[in-house]
């Protein structure tokens, strides 16, 4: 009887442990040091207690091996476990029927999904989970993708007598004794505790968190973690995190995440609640990407790569977890790409006609001859659209390379071969700028077949066109009288509809997302597609962020373009760039200043656009005439300022980087850039871009707002990369030295891949956007449906990314 008894304490104490590992995501830490160092103690027990010989080797064999074991394979070791020590449970007792192992949850383990609502989980209760929807969490895959935006790494552990000034650190100790103290009359309440390790003893203190007096008792074993400052000559800390020490430490004595907070929950509770959801969930999370494959690039498996990212155990937990986690997305963000391509290229496209004879003569009619580079991407664009498949086109040409030529001409041949084109761009005052260009350039182009009065065909449309012009535009457009339409984000909103649409021209690509490409295609039946962006990207990066299209490249200014003589400049020398500007509209030319914010925050020392023009044209340039421009100017009157400063009637452009994009004043001769330290050099060319483009001599004038002028400090730090701007003038090799610079992730401004948001990868981690981008071929072209069993996820969470990742760049 006796020993009965026996074995069922054995077996139960084992089941129990194995319930508490899969609570905690099969993490080994379902006993205290991890379950092989149990097994000598459970082998001897189960000896004692006559547990059959079969069922003790199993369990101590299995666990033995249970650090090395994938989470997968620890998911499957338990649940065998659990099952045959079910079975010798009942075996020996058959009366009694034992607990299996999932009830313990509560939650009927085929319930739970990616899915499911977060009030599924045992210990989120409705409250908390209004407030993590406030956040956008609101399903378990909300959150499990909720990545930490950073880590403090409180895994260094020390002796209270080892301490130095400064150090982050965890130290474990005894609460000696706690007070809480009062200031201020009352209204500051701290608590003080003295905690002791052996090694000396240290004081923390906690800001009005009174309620802690009762948690910090006397005798209590705690663990502390934070950074030691110094208090009158003593070592303190100060609100630093604590846990108890027999509970699974979350916020001490390892690398501890740190969430972005909402309302409601402070930064121990998201750590908590963050831990119950990982933990909970994680066993019901499977690996979309196939084994053979993780094996292949010695990735880890993604509960592992999920916990770690969440939980780090160590650094190189954390760097695998993160590889893991990107490689993840750059598949996706490539499969979609692969599968968009395809989908794509299924429906055909209405085939053009070029013909040898009209292209001399529009070649002809042209303003000037095309230079090598255009003529190479016209030949690109025009084999392309004589066939039935559709144009899937980048054009990727540095700023004033000539890329609005070409858009003319492809949709010159759109109308030639009797169908409809319609030209997208990021703004209304570019939008007008490429409607009269192509309003031009079309005017001389022969064969087109639009009759007498060959503008009335092409239309403008924008935000500001009023309603009466709009349904006139619709109208012409269902009958075909407007061949070429031209405008704002407005193309794609509301009910235009374009019977006949052949191409579509999106400009400046980088500024909307694949949402609205597709919104525009979706005007016509599957049009060609060319996409323009002067976003020099270096060619191995443009295959990933633009894995769906085919690219051209202009790498070629048209000629006698002078460079750009580019300054920059200290903040102490602004006067004198002052001055400049003022000579050079003495000589009758036209600058812009360009300002990184609209306002001024109090507090900051960013100059604003506002308050900077009220000051330039009172007390710097009093007897010029300035205009002012920026996003929440109406856009009525933009395009007033706009005109007047197009047209000479204003010597001075004040804007923020409205301007940014596109804007052809040829008159323009300076381009003054306030606090260019703040801006992507990307972003710095597209400015730099917008002068020189007439026969004027021009110059780009960057001033840093570093507030240190010392030589050394100055050119140590973001200036450096500013530098580059003045012995750079090509976008492309500007791009590339930038990355050289300032390493992986920054060049593009954003972790934008123009499709999908990627938060984990960088696009100039080259070696693990190629084998991402490897691999989503191999897969795309073997299991297109992502048929095969094994790409099932794939494929879900391609559709999931895709239909949720609109990518809105601008
Ligand atoms: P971007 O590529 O920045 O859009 P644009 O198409 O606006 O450049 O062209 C910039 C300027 O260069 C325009 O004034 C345009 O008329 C002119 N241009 C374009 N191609 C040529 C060429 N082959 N020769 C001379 N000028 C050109
Ligand atoms: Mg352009």
């Amino acid at each position: 009887m006796n020993d009965k008894g026996n074995i069922q304490t054995t077996l139960e104490t084992l089941q129990k442990i194995l319930r508490a590992e899969a609570n905690c995501g099969f993490q080994n830490s379902g006993v205290i040091g991890g379950l092989d160092k149990m097994v000598p103690l459970w082998e001897a027990q189960a000896h004692k207690s006559r547990v059959s010989k079969g069922v003790a080797i199993e369990v101590s064999t299995l666990l033995g091996k249970y650090p090395l074991m994938s989470i997968d394979e620890r998911e499957t070791v338990v649940r065998n476990l659990s099952k045959t020590l079910k079975l010798a449970a009942k075996s020996d007792r058959p009366s009694r029927e034992t607990q299996p192992i999932e009830q313990n949850r509560g939650i009927p383990e085929s319930q739970l999904s990616l899915d499911s609502p977060l009030t599924m989980i045992n210990g989120i209760g409705p409250r908390q989970a209004e407030r993590l929807k406030n956040m956008g969490l609101e399903r378990i895959r909300d959150a499990v993708y909720f990545y930490p935006h950073r880590y403090l790494d409180y895994s260094a552990l020390k002796p209270i007598s080892r301490l130095q000034y400064g150090e982050e650190v965890t130290v474990i100790g005894t609460i000696r004794e706690t007070r809480l103290h009062k200031a201020k009359g009352g209204r500051i309440k701290i608590v003080r505790s003295l905690i002791g390790d052996g090694t000396g003893e240290i004081e923390c203190s906690w800001f009005n968190q009174a309620w802690l007096q009762k948690q910090l008792r006397v005798g209590l074993q705690v663990q502390v973690s934070g950074r030691a400052d110094m208090y009158l000559g003593k070592l303190v800390f100060a609100n630093p995190e604590w846990d108890e020490i027999d509970q699974n430490a979350l916020h001490t004595g390892r690398i501890v995440p740190v969430h972005k907070l909402t309302k409601g929950i402070g930064s121990k509770g998201m750590r908590r609640l963050m831990h119950t959801i990982i933990q909970s969930s994680l066993p019901y999370i499977h690996d979309p990407v196939p084994r053979e494959l993780r094996e292949r690039l010695d990735l880890s498996g993604l509960q592992d790569a999920l916990y770690q990212v969440h939980f780090p155990k160590s650094q190189e937990g954390l760097n695998e977890a993160r590889r893991r986690l990107a490689f993840d997305e750059l598949l996706i963000l490539q499969l979609g790409m692969l599968r968009q391509r395809s989908e794509w290229q299924a429906i055909p496209a209405r085939s053009f006609e070029v013909g040898d004879e009209w292209r001399r003569d529009v070649f002809a009619s042209l303003p000037f001859v095309l230079t090598d580079a255009q003529q190479s991407a016209l030949d690109d664009v025009f084999r392309d659209v004589i066939r039935d498949i559709p144009m899937n086109r980048l054009l990727q040409g540095d700023v004033g390379s000539g890329k609005t030529v070409i858009a003319a001409l492809v949709l010159a041949v759109a109308v030639r071969s009797g169908f409809q084109g319609a030209l997208m761009a990021p703004t209304s005052v570019l939008a007008e700028q490429h409607y009269r260009s192509v309003c031009s350039l079309i005017e001389a182009m022969p064969g087109l077949g639009l009759g007498e009065n060959k503008l009335s065909s092409i239309r403008l449309l924008q935000g500001s066109t009023p309603d009466t012009e709009r349904d006139e535009i619709a109208n012409g457009l269902l009958n075909g009288s407007v061949k070429l339409l031209i405008g704002t984000h407005s193309l794609i909103q509301g009910s235009v509809e374009i019977a006949n649409l052949g191409v579509v021209v999106v400009d400046e690509q980088q500024r909307f997302g694949v949402a609205q490409r597709a919104a525009l295609r979706a005007k016509g039946t599957n049009p060609h597609l060319l996409v323009m962006t002067a976003t020099p990207i270096p060619r191995s990066l443009a295959l990933t962020v633009y894995g769906d299209l085919d690219v051209s490249i202009l790498d070629e200014l048209p000629p006698g373009r002078q460079t750009v003589e580019t300054r920059v400049l200290y903040p102490d020398e602004r006067e004198r760039a002052y001055s400049f500007v003022r000579s050079q509209v003495d000589n009758g030319r036209q600058a812009f200043m360009i300002y990184p914010l609209v306002e001024e925050n109090s507090g900051s020392h960013v100059r604003g656009a506002v308050d900077e023009y009220s000051r330039l044209q009172e007390d710097v340039f009093p007897d010029l005439r300035l205009g002012l421009l920026h996003g929440r100017i109406k856009p009525a009157e933009k395009d007033l300022v706009m005109e007047a400063f197009r047209s000479g009637e204003l010597d001075i452009l004040v804007a923020t980087s409205v301007i940014e994009v596109g804007v052809d004043v040829p008159n323009a001769s300076v381009m003054f850039i306030e606090s260019a330290n703040r801006f992507g050099l990307a972003q710095l060319h597209q400015f730099r871009g917008r002068v020189g483009r007439g026969e004027h001599k021009s110059f780009c004038l960057l001033v840093s707002d570093m507030r240190e002028v010392r030589e050394d400090l100055f050119e140590k730090k973001s200036n450096k990369r500013l530098r580059l701007m003045e012995t750079v003038s090509d976008g492309f090799s500007l791009a590339e030295k930038d990355m050289e610079l300032r390493g992986p992730g920054e060049f593009l401004g954003t972790r934008q891949a123009g499709h999908v948001p990627l938060q984990m990868a960088s696009l100039t981690d080259i070696r693990l956007v190629n084998s991402a981008r490897r691999e989503a071929d191999r897969l795309f072209s073997r299991d297109p449906d992502f048929a095969d069993p094994e790409h099932h996820l794939l494929g879900d969470m391609v559709d999931n990314s895709w239909s949720s990742g609109t990518g809105d760049v601008s």
